[in-house]
Parts: structure tokens; sequence; C-alpha cells
């Protein structure tokens, strides 16, 4: 004999009910099945008892249960011989009758007993059961159980909790010879005193299993509109995995602790009498589904993760409760009596307080009972008055073999400080089968996805949003795309989900389509905020998101402190940040530092070239720059090769300006300006207190040309300058030196000028736009450390980027 219980998702239409009916015929053992009422019926019963205690008018409400019940019957028409539509339709009504009547009534009163309400409440699953009597009737023969009758709730519990011995005797002589074939509604049984009882909310799967225990079953099987138990609900979290075999108690922690899979009490009684539980799909009945029994398997070690929503946490402390024996019993006593079921626990080891997680809704009953309990403790001092914590979830990390394994609880606590979640009280039970946390609500799905990711999915993840489509974005987004199948092969997950240009902004949280970005983005109304993107994080559950900023805009580099503040990492190719006031790249340091979040800004200076991460990691280790110089312009170093080619300024500069070396306006090149800021960026690295004002900067064209806006005016007046500026080149020639556009450190001074170097000097060789770095630290001394190569262009830039967004990785292991 084998149990099979249909939950509502299993009896949505009447296509389903047809399939359910197909799925049962094909058992090759004798069958009970249990139905559920049919999907949005029971919400829809809640419903009208809310509307009925407050008096309210109850026709539309009855007349949308009566017509969607009706359509099921007449849908099932003609679908089967021997299936006698009008009889059904005729029983329906008959059922939709009494519920009128009884709803009526309460609304008359503007009250619904609890006993009224269970009727009302248990129409559902009758009706399920009626309409499957008749459509497999039409067939075979078929018992239907009442588990009025005989499914028997323990006395005076706050939770129905079932009378395994008296349902097994009572089923035993209502229907000790059960048929091949029986049905039965599932959600309620009697109370003892004879009245129609619930099981609570997705209480059909309980009726499943105690019909299993008084039938005998070897087998209950869960039928319902997912494989089996996965990893995490996958309804709230993408790449949720299979469980194909879990113990009974795995399954009991998993639905203890909220997992809806599975209604919290069905595995016990499975448990005691070694019934193999299966959670199998409906729609999908080939699929082998998950196995519950009394052993897991050699699978992970942690199983599976849940949340349960709505606990309050409430905290009893004061120093009456420090030795004294006696208080604990007191506290849960005072629960007890008031049928309040205790979630968790958790004590202070000082024994100062005491903290429990109850129901949010029993919450303020809770409070007052222990206030009334401890009142003369309360009235003394002895304790403070009783604290409570509501809209708290709890999530918990659930498997039999974790306590085999050392590390799982500092990885839990690691991917929850990971999703910035805040943990207000931990509890483990003793035989280290579940470790459970109590978060806010409101942070309980990150916390579940981040942990999920972390412990399960273990594949580093980078969202990405870049900002800026110019040559640099274009090719950083060209390289993401390329890069895809190496990403795969060293499993990390890089999803540009953003892409914004100064108007518009395309996001899409599973990765935006790489192929017909532009087309996508042109498409799109909004523009980017950091409003928006907060709520496309939240809304998404990223967990890994990155700002690229591959602009030169002042307004994006004075937000990334916002950005920095909301926790998202800030990869930078635009220097006006880091140049800025010292004040402002102090901040940014800081709360990078305090959200535990990256600001990185390689390409700030020799594009890809590794100059920022090297610097840092020789001061980390205790070094300290002494002096440097270097190309930091790859136009300028260009430009300064030709001349010693034997062009003018002014040809040199228009040929880099053909070639696309140069800014639009070669002023803005030739006024050092963008040099004097990249040697700002490496003096404040090595701990210099500078402004870009106190860099002493020497442009290569006297101001009055360096200030000139327009790039054609600029380049027309540029040969004003050739005479002056071939004076220097001959003079340098004739000492056998080259001119080179250089920045400088040195006695705790930043400077940018022409310098003459003669073939000693190590910037002496450097040519044809390359950029080169010589830098002097007490490591490194008296031959400097060189850094040497190209250091602009937008592959090289788009590069560093690249290089920049893989580190925003390495947070887990450093932090
Ligand atoms: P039924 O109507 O069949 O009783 P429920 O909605 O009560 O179905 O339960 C099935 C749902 O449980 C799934 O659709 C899924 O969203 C949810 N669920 C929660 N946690 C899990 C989990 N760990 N594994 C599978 N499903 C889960
Ligand atoms: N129909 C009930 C509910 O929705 C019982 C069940 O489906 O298990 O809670
Ligand atoms: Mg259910």
């Amino acid at each position: 004999m084998k149990v099979m219980k249909f939950g509502g998702s299993s009896l949505a239409t009447a296509a389903k009910f047809k399939q359910v009916v197909e799925l049962i015929e094909l058992r090759s053992e004798p069958v009970a099945a249990v139905f559920s009422a049919p999907q949005g019926i029971t919400n829809a019963l809640v419903e009208l008892i809310e509307l009925a205690r407050q008096g309210s008018d109850l026709t539309p409400q009855l007349d949308d249960i009566s017509q969607r019940l009706l359509t099921l019957c007449t849908d099932c028409a003609g679908w089967r011989e021997g299936f006698d539509v009008s009889h059904s339709q005729q029983q329906t009504s008959g059922l939709l009758d009494q519920l009128r009547t009884l709803a009526q009534g309460c609304a008359m009163i503007g009250q619904c007993p609890e006993v009224t309400a269970a009727q009302i409440l248990s129409v559902g699953e009758k009706f399920s059961t009626l309409l499957m009597a008749a459509l497999l009737r039409s067939q075979h023969p078929v018992t239907v159980i009442d588990p009025k009758l005989f499914l028997t709730t323990e006395d005076d519990s706050g939770e129905p909790v079932a009378d395994i011995v008296t349902s097994q005797q009572r089923f035993q002589s209502h229907y000790g010879d059960a048929e091949e074939l029986a049905v039965m509604p599932g959600f309620y049984g009697r109370h003892p005193n004879g009245d129609l009882c619930l099981l609570g909310r997705n209480g059909s799967d309980y009726s499943a299993a105690v019909l299993a225990v008084c039938t005998g079953a070897e087998r209950c099987e869960i039928w319902t509109d997912v494989d089996g138990i996965y990893s995490v609900d996958p309804r709230l979290v993408d790449g949720a995995q299979l469980i194909t075999r879990m113990s009974y108690q795995e399954a009991m922690e998993l639905s203890y602790f909220g997992a809806k899979v599975l209604h919290p009490k069905t595995i016990t009684p499975l448990s005691r009498h070694q019934i193999i539980c299966a959670i199998k799909n409906t729609t999908n009945p080939q699929h082998p589904g998950t196995l519950i029994s009394a052993t897991t398997d050699e699978g992970k070690a942690v199983k599976a993760i849940s949340k349960l929503s709505d606990v309050a946490m409430i905290n009893v402390a004061g120093p009456g409760m420090k030795g004294m024996v006696g208080m604990a019993a007191r506290v849960f006593a005072s629960m007890a009596e008031s049928d309040i079921s205790v979630i968790l626990i958790s004590q202070s080891s000082s024994e100062y307080s005491i903290s429990l997680c109850v129901p949010g809704d029993e919450a303020d009953r809770a409070v007052k009972h222990l206030q009334r309990s401890f009142r003369l403790e309360l009235k003394n001092g002895m304790l403070e008055p009783v604290d409570c914590q509501e809209n708290l979830a709890i999530i918990t990390l659930i498997g039999d073999r974790m306590h085999q394994q050392k590390g799982t609880a500092s990885r839990f606590f690691g991917a929850l400080s990971h999703a910035r979640v805040n943990i207000i009280a931990i509890a483990q039970d003793s035989s280290e089968r579940s470790i459970s946390a109590v978060v806010r609500a409101k942070r309980a799905d990150d916390a579940v996805a981040v942990c999920h990711q972390q412990l399960f999915l273990k594949k580093p993840r980078i969202d990405a949003f870049l900002i800026g489509c110019g040559t640099v974005g274009k090719e950083l987004i060209a390289q993401i795309n390329r890069q895809q199948a190496w990403l795969k092969d060293n499993d990390i997950e890089l999803n540009l989900v953003g892409i914004a240009n100064s108007r518009q902004c395309l996001l899409d949280a599973k990765g935006i389509e790489l192929s017909n970005w532009p087309e996508q983005l042109a498409a799109c109304r909004q523009g980017l905020s950091l409003e928006r993107l907060q709520g496309f994080v939240r809304e998404a559950h990223l967990t890994n998101p990155v700002i690229i900023d591959c602009t030169s805009n002042q307004d994006i580099a004075m937000s990334y402190l916002n950005y920095l503040q909301a926790s998202f990492h800030v990869v930078t190719a635009n220097k006006k940040a880091n140049t800025d006031t010292l004040t402002y790249y102090h901040q940014l340091q800081a709360m990078a530092t305090k959200r535990q979040r990256r600001f990185l800004y390689e390409t700030n200076v020799g594009a890809g070239l590794p100059v920022i991460d090297n610097l840092q990691s020789l001061l980390r280790a205790g070094d300290e720059l002494l002096q440097f110089e270097g190309i930091l312009s790859g136009s300028l170093s260009y430009i300064f090769g030709e001349i010693h080619q034997g062009l003018s300024l002014s040809a040199a500069t228009a040929k880099a300006r053909d070639l696309g070396y140069t800014e639009p306006n070669p002023a803005e090149d030739l006024n050092g300006l963008d040099v004097a800021r990249k040697v700002l960026v490496i003096a404040r690295e090595a701990g210099l207190p500078l402004e870009l004002s106190d860099v002493d900067l020497q442009p290569v064209v006297p101001d009055e040309l360096a200030a000139i806006e327009d790039g054609d005016e600029f380049m027309r007046r540029l040969p004003e300058h050739d005479s002056v500026f071939q004076q220097l080149i001959d003079q340098a020639e004739s000492n056998h030196q080259k001119l080179r556009y250089v920045a400088i450190i040195k006695d705790q001074r930043c400077a940018v000028k022409i310098q003459s170097v003669g073939p000693d000097h190590p910037l002496y060789e450097i040519e044809a736009g390359e950029n080169a770095l010589a830098i002097n630290t007490r490591y490194y001394q008296p031959k400097p450390f060189i850094i040497r190569g190209y250091g602009a262009g937008a592959e090289v830039t788009a590069a560093g980027l690249f290089g920049d967004l893989l580190r925003t990785l390495s947070w887990e292991q450093e932090h």
C-alpha cells in the first residue's frame, strides 16, 4: 500500500485533475490518495471568513468560489466514460450551500467561532475529494475515507498534533479492510470532542503521513509542483540544487525551519514507523524526486538552507537570571501554559539573558504571559522589562553530516557578513544537524541567497554595472564578452547587469545579452541613478555589485562615496575622484574599509600597467617611496619621441592627433594636467598629504596656449611655440640628451615638467608612446624598480579595468 498526496498546486485546473487521475491509475499496488484544496481556494476561504468577521457583503466572494469549483467540474465533463458531471455538480452545489449558510451566519453575528472556521476552510479539500472520487469511480471501485471519523488530534495542544494510537484504532474500526483504491480529503481531522479540526496551513501533508501510518503503507508520496526538495526554495534563489536523498531528521529540520514543501509535522509519524517518503513532481512524474528515509547520502555536509519568516524574539534578562536554578524552566513553562511554541532558544553563557523566538503573531501574547509569570521579579528589578524584537526571520543550515565538518558555522556567518546581514542571535542544536541565525526579516531573502551562493554554488560572482560607453567602455564590454569561456572554465560568474551612458541605463539581472547591447541601450527610457541601482540590486538579490566607471565625469566621480556606502565595489579609470580634495580621497578609502568593499583604480596611472597594485604591495610590506620619476602620458611620450626624430612640436602634435593618440583638443594633453593628476594619485598612494594645487606643474606649452578650448584653434596657434621649443631640443641634443615630459616625486613634493635626460637616465630610452615609471624605494635602491609599457589606449585600459574587476573577488579571502 502507498499513500499519494496531491497538493493544491497539482489540482489547480481540470487538466491537472485529469493528470492526477492518470497518475493514480498507474499504480501497481493499493493506493490511498489524499487531496488538498484546488490552488487558491483555501486562501479564498480565509478571505471569506475575514469578510464575514467584518460583517461585509459575502456575495462576490461566495460567487467567485462557487464559480471556480463548478467550472472545475464542468471542465471535466466528457473526459471519461462513466463520469457523471451533473452528479458532481449537484454534490458541489450542496457543499457550496453549506458554505453559504455557515459564512452568512458568521457575517450576521460578525464572528466566526473556530469550529465554524474549520468547517468553512475544509470545503476546498472536500470538493477536491468528491470530484476525484467521481472521476475515479467511473472506472474503479473507490472508498471515500472521512478523516473526521478517525484522524484524531491531541487535546489542548496549541498546534494540532495527531494522536496516532487513537487514530489507528478508529481507522481500524471504520476502514479496517481498505479497498484497492481509497481517497481522502487532507487538512482536517477530528478533535477528541468530535468537532472537525484543522491541522494547520499546508496540513494535507500531515494528513497523508497519518493515513500512511494508519493504513500500514510502506511509502508516502507527496506530489507537488517541484521535482523534489532542493537545497533552498527554488522560487527564492536561482541555482537551487535538487537533493536526491535525505534523512528523516534532515527533512524534519528543514520543514520545521520553514521549507514550505513539507508541513513541519509530516515526518515525525513517518520516521517513527519507518515509512519511506518521496517528494515527486506531478508535472514531471518520471523524475525520481527526493527520497526521505532513515539514512542520508554521502553528499554534501550542508544539505539545505531554509528561511522561517515572521518570527519575534523575546529577551528575558536581568541580574535575577544569573545562577538562579529554575529560571529557564519558568520561562518555558510560561510559554507552554499559553500554548505558544518556542521555535529557537539562545542563552548567554553568563546566564544573564535567555532569548526565545516565537511566531510573530504570538509575540504580544508571549510577552504578556511572561510579564504575568515574572510579575514580582520585574517589580523588584531582578529582571529588566521584557524586550521583544519583531519582524525577524530565522535562517537555518541543515545537514546530518555537518557535525563531521569543521568550519561550517564560520562559512555560514562569513556569508552573512558578506551579505552585510547583521546576526541578532545564533543557535545550534547539539546534534549539529542545524545551525540557525536570527536576522531582520527584510534582509532574510538576501541572506538566504548569499548563503546559498557561498555554501552551495561556491562560484565566485561579479555583478557589474558599466558607466560610460566611449572607446574604453566599448572595449571592456567586448573583452567581457570574449572572456566568457575563460571565466566559465575558471568557475567565475561575471555578469554585466548594467550598462549606462549619460542619458540611458540598461539593466538585466540575468546578465545583458552582449551581442546587441547598443540597440538595447538605445531603447531604454530611464537613466542611471544610485537609487535605481540600489533597488535593482535589492530586488535581484545581487551579491557582489561592482560599479565600473569608464567616464572622466566629475559628477560620477563624486558619487563613489554613495556607491561604496551602498555596498557597491567601485572600479574606475576616472582620475577625478582620487584627485579631488584630500578629504574626499580619505573618505573614499575609509568608506571602502567600513563597507568591506573594494575601491580599485589601477587604470588611473599607466592604464593597464601594474602600478598601483605593485606600489600598494610594497607599502603593505613596510616599504617606503623615496623618489619617483616617470613618463605618465602616452600621447606626450609619442610627441616627444617624434620630436627627436626631427619633427617640430606642432608637426609631432598634428601627427599624434591624426593617429588618435591625443585628446580631440591636444591642449588637454600639452597642459600637463592629466599627468599632474596621475602623479598626485601615486603620491597620495605613498601617503603624501597633497592637493592637486600642490603639484608644481609646468605645461609643455605656455599657459596662454594651453588654455585654448578649441582643438583646431589650438593647432593653428601651436607653431607659435615651435621655435622656443626647438631651442630646448637643440640644447638637449648638443649635450647628447633627450627631452622628456616627466612627473617627479621628491622630498615630499610633486612636479611635472620638461626634463633633459642623458643616456644613463632610466627614461632616456623610452620612446614611441610608452609609459615608464622609475620607483625608488627603501627596498629598491640605488637602482629603481622600473615599470614600462604602453600606458594608453582602449585595449590596455580596458584590460586594466578587467583586472580590477576580477580583484573584487579576492574580497572573500581577505575578509
Ligand atoms: P503544494 O500545493 O503541492 O502543497 P506547496 O506550495 O505547499 O505545494 O509546496 C511546494 C513549494 O514549496 C514549492 O513550489 C517551493 O516554492 C516551496 N519550497 C520551499 N522550500 C523548498 C525546498 N527546499 N525545496 C523545494 N521546494 C521548496
Ligand atoms: N489547503 C490547505 C492550505 O492551503 C492545506 C494544504 O494545502 O495542505 O493550507
Ligand atoms: Mg503544501
